[in-house]
């Protein structure tokens, strides 16, 4: 495996992006990146300011001031750091996932990002989950993956893993995928999309070591 390799694995919200990603960054031994876990930092950050997500030039500036994080620990998983403390939990509430595709649209927050993605993998070795990996953060991966599935099953998905966690139904959390998926996709700049060149993988049915294996397959040919 070169080792300078770079993997893009872009696709909505409960495609399986995060598990399959840190599952084929341990078995390519990669660096594993969520890009996603940076938006929701800078998310988390605005929350705590009591800023309103209009408020774009103090976002901006909250944005600019803030240091992220990401440490791998044990299984694989990150740790998420914000400003020296460990978010890991506190940026999957479903206050977080209300706000973050707002905050996540405005130009100057992603220009903030993309410049840190771009920094954390300019060696390589490494394996990035997000939105715009493929086409705007790493353009030049010589590998791309774009995973989706029906927004039902996403939802199911998502569901399951935060139902024992927070106090949601399943419809909240359908719209709250329908809404980020909406946002996402119209924004201006760096939406969500796939690249031409990205190797699309329909999730709906498969299990997640058939995805990780097809990707491994692709990778390995
Ligand atoms: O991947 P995850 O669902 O954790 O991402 C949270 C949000 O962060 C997305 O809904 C999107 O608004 C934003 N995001 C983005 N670009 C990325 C990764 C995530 O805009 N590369």
């Amino acid at each position: 495996m070169d080792k300078s390799v770079i993997v893009a694995i872009d696709g909505p919200a409960g495609s399986g992006k995060s598990t399959i990603t840190k599952i084929v960054a341990e078995k390519l031994k990669l660096l594993y990146i969520d890009t996603g876990a940076m938006y929701r930092a800078i998310t988390l950050a605005v929350i705590q300011h009591n800023l309103k997500t209009s408020d774009t030039v103090s976002v901006i500036k909250l944005a600019k001031n803030s240091t992220i994080g990401l440490k791998r620990i044990k299984g694989g998983s990150l740790q998420v750091i914000l400003n020296n403390k460990d978010v890991t939990e506190d940026i999957r509430t479903q206050d977080v996932n209300a706000r973050v595709s707002d905050i996540a649209k405005i130009g100057e927050i992603r220009k903030i990002m993309v410049s840190q993605q771009r920094q954390l993998g300019k060696n390589g070795g490494v394996v990035l989950e997000g939105r715009d990996i493929g086409t705007v953060v790493f353009p030049d991966a010589k590998f791309k993956f774009f995973l989706d599935a029906t927004v039902s099953e996403r939802a199911k998905r998502r569901f399951l893993e935060v139902k024992d966690k927070y106090n949601v139904t399943y419809e909240e959390i359908e719209q709250s995928v329908k809404n980020r998926d909406k946002i996402d996709s119209e924004r201006d700049i760096g939406p969500l999309k796939k690249a031409d060149d990205a190797i699309s993988i329909d999730t709906t049915n498969m299990k997640i070591e058939e995805v990780v294996n097809t990707i491994l397959n692709y990778i390995s040919k």
